[in-house]
């Protein structure tokens, strides 16, 4: 069996703060120290989500633990097998994220880690969640879920839901006033339902109506690693539709509540006059 050589690890942020767990990755002795030394002073700081703040922030390298392994003193042929390192918030002694790693030669992988991946991934999202319909922040969780567990494939399926949940809502919503009819709407394709419905929808959804097609390529045929490749482009682009559909709902719903004002006042001045 023919294995493909791990991707190469270019930098820690990338390691602690995207790597699933047990994705190995090949590196440099450079970026093996960086990942191994203690932070002094302000030196290499890393940026991301912090679980604790709710926020970005940035971290310092604050515990190395690597048990006393052969050639110790030999970054690139040690080999370790329960090495830890502790990162700490630049904002609070007390936000610590742990991290386990496995380290044969000059191929590392995380083993473990707390909080996990996917609770760090998904605080970062905690308040476009709030927003959400129940379901759709149901799935977008399991997606981020997913996406942090290496399964890409799958993040597609739940982000796929997402979008078409919106489309068939607007759809169910505005038929009536529009006079659309069901069984046309529902046979037709993607395209041409965004197309009926442009009116009613977010103008970055109209005109990147190809994150539907990109979604739907990744469950039928792109593999694991493109999935995650472009799962961060995904979740954003579902991010921005969401926040612009409920603003634009907001909106037309202060529109009718003035029209209606207007209605109720035209219709006193008419009776009193
Ligand atoms: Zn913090």
């Amino acid at each position: 069996m023919t294995t493909s050589p791990p991707p190469e690890l270019k930098n820690i942020q990338e390691f602690l703060f995207e790597a699933p767990l047990y994705k190995k990755y090949s590196t440099t002795s450079a970026v093996l120290r960086s990942l191994y030394t203690i932070s002094a002073g302000n030196s290499r700081r890393i940026d991301g989500h912090c679980p604790y703040c709710n926020r970005s922030s940035t971290f310092v390298i604050t515990k190395v633990h690597v048990p006393n392994p052969e050639h110790r003193h030999d970054i690139s042929r040690r080999t370790c097998l329960s090495e830890s390192v502790t990162i700490t918030c630049a904002r609070s002694d007390t936000h610590k994220i742990m991290y386990f790693f496995r380290k044969i030669d000059m191929v590392v992988e995380k083993i473990g880690q707390h909080p996990s991946l996917a609770d760090i991934a998904n605080d970062e999202v905690a308040q476009y969640r709030k927003t959400m319909a129940k379901l759709d922040a149901q799935e977008f969780h399991k997606a981020i879920g997913l996406a942090a567990h290496g399964v890409g494939v799958g993040s597609f399926v739940y982000l796929r839901r997402v979008f078409e949940r919106l489309i068939t809502n607007r759809f169910e919503e505005f038929k009536s006033a529009e006079g659309w009819d069901n069984s046309r709407f529902y046979a037709a394709r993607m395209e041409d339902k965004i197309t009926l419905l442009q009116d009613h929808l977010p103008d970055f959804l109209v005109r990147n109506r190809k994150i539907y097609s990109i979604l739907s390529v990744g469950v039928h045929a792109l593999d694991e690693k493109d999935c995650l490749k472009w799962f961060d482009v995904m979740k954003q682009s579902i991010l921005i539709i969401l926040e612009d559909d409920k603003k634009k709902k907001e909106e037309l719903a202060r529109r009718e509540l003035f029209s209606q004002a207007i209605e109720r006042f035209e219709a006193k001045s008419e009776n009193s006059s």
